[in-house]
């Protein structure tokens, strides 16, 4: 029952992961709560995203593992030919996916939540409509409503997606067929996945990337060891200052390359598909945001570090947004994190996100991960604030578990204050980066200094020996330490 006079103490439109842990959270502190979702429960994460390429790449990464014969025969281990069913891999992602939706919505009904399906929109203060799946329009009161509305995949203008031979990752997620040759456009963190599942899986990949170098948005030193291993190693071609500016569907799929800065063509390619994956956009243009004068940054929706949604710079009163929608380190983590964090504020228990110690991570095998600052954003800052920074690199060759598992390629890249010790950054590749991170992440949001980092003991032997060689090598950079 909702103590106030509204038809619900919280309303919450969209069901992904931010708008769940909004829901649950609120619905667990006695709060009356409806979440309105037009597709699948779970949102991207769970149905198109994280969920499912994940257990792709646990499939591939395993067939890549085992066809790899020479890293085997140096533990002296000769395995049959490997083969694979790729309609029991995608199998396995569609039934983990069901898992986890049905899990998901079971968690909120559990917790008391009424789920309404529909198309959600802001009908003025307080006031939320819902155009129901039968076609029914009706008007809901809340007396607080977070928007929760995501992100979907990016075209770019001149590319036609057919969904069968030129697909972004909503489909890419069902590995319907496993094209001989697929050109994959982007290479940020989820063409590089994709890219590892399909080369494990044995297509041909070129990558295309309008930028001038392939994984722009990742450590340029990261890049250039990663690089060598994740796409120079494997049957992938890479092309950078490359702009796919036409691609036409169809046996063959049609590639018209320009140059980036002339956009004169310059190629054309005939392959057997496209994975466009080029980046997200907010969807916000459903939610008339117009009645509550909320004008939007290219779709993305304008919030405070409490993610109260702004109009004109200023907060409105019991309106909220969290995840994608919000353009904040677009993940699920995030989108979680920032769930939680509006309900507590809504609940009269203010806090804010430190978004500088949120984590993200790229799960190609081996992975990829960073915190904080890159290396750019840190130099610009210790100018800014008058400080030297201090950049150590540790290496996993010299870790014993790596080298155990033959796996010794791999560095840590840590940025600190030379002054105080605190962390300002860290970049990973190597086995495992995706977990090391985390440890590095919580130093980060307590502000731990690296001599006090330093002298905490680390398991031998293990991975985590690369963050704390990392540790020690910047407390003796230190002056006083
Ligand atoms: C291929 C891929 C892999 C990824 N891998 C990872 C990963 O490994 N780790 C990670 O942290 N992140 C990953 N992400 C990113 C992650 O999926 C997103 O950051 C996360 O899903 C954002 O959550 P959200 O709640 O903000 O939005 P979404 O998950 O997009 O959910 C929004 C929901 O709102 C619904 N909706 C929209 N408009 C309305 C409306 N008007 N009315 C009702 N409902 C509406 C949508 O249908 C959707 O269900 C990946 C993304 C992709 C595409």
């Amino acid at each position: 029952m909702s103590k106030t006079n509204f038809d619900f103490d919280l309303i919450v439109i969209g069901a992904g992961y931010g708008g769940f842990d909004a829901a649950k959270h609120a619905a667990d502190h006695g709060m009356k709560v409806g979440i309105i979702e037009s597709r699948e429960m779970g949102g991207t994460c769970v149905n198109r995203g994280c969920v499912p390429s994940k257990a792709l790449l646990a499939a591939s990464g395993k067939v890549r593992e085992l066809a790899d014969a020479a890293h085997l025969s140096n533990f002296g281990i000769h395995a049959a030919p490997v083969r694979f069913e790729r309609r029991k891999i995608a199998d396995h992602a569609n039934n983990l996916v069901a898992n986890v939706r049905n899990n998901l919505t079971k968690t909120l009904e559990r917790a008391g939540v009424t789920i309404l399906r529909g198309e959600g929109r802001l009908e003025g203060p307080q006031k939320v409509g819902l155009r129901e799946i039968n076609g029914v329009d009706r008007i809901l009161s809340a007396q607080d409503v977070i928007l929760a509305t995501g992100s979907d995949p990016f075209v770019p203008p001149g590319i036609e997606v057919d969904g069968r031979t030129v697909f972004t990752s909503d489909e890419a997620v069902n590995l319907e067929w496993l094209p001989r040759w697929i050109a994959i456009i982007g290479s940020g963190y989820i063409g590089l996945e994709f890219a590892d599942v399909y080369t494990a899986l044995g297509c041909e990949v070129t990558m295309i990337e309008a930028l001038e170098r392939v994984m722009p948005t990742f450590d340029p030193d990261i890049t250039k060891i990663a690089a060598r291993n994740l796409i120079t190693g494997r049957d992938i071609d890479a092309k950078a200052g490359f702009l796919a500016s036409k691609v036409s569907p169809g046996c063959p799929v049609k590639i018209e390359l320009s140059d980036v800065v002339t956009r004169k063509l310059v190629e054309e390619l005939e392959v057997d598909a496209v994975l466009v994956a080029t980046g997200r956009v907010p969807s916000s243009k459903k939610l008339n945001l117009a009645s509550l004068s909320v004008e939007t940054n290219k779709g993305f929706i304008p919030i405070d570090d409490s993610m109260r949604v702004l109009a004109k710079g200023n907060p409105l009163p019991h309106l909220w947004a969290v995840g994608d929608v919000t353009g904040k380190l677009m993940l699920a983590h995030t989108a979680a994190a920032q769930g939680t964090v509006a309900v507590d504020n809504i609940l009269g228990n203010l806090r804010t996100i430190d978004y500088r110690s949120i984590p993200a991570a790229t799960f190609t095998h081996p992975e990829i991960s960073s915190v904080g600052f890159s290396e750019e954003e840190a130099k610009d800052f210790s100018a800014q604030e008058d400080f030297q920074l201090g950049i150590v690199r540790s290496y996993f060759k010299a870790n014993s578990k790596a080298l155990a598992e033959l796996e010794s390629d791999g560095l840590m890249k840590l940025l600190f204050r030379k002054d105080t010790g605190e962390i300002l950054g860290a970049h990973i590749y190597g086995l495992h980066a995706a977990d090391l991170i985390q440890e590095v992440a919580n130093a980060l949001s307590r502000k731990q200094t690296v001599t006090d980092l330093s002298r905490e003991v680390h398991t031998h032997p293990t991975l985590s020996e690369v963050v704390e060689v990392a540790y020690k090598q910047a407390a003796s950079q230190l002056k006083n330490s």
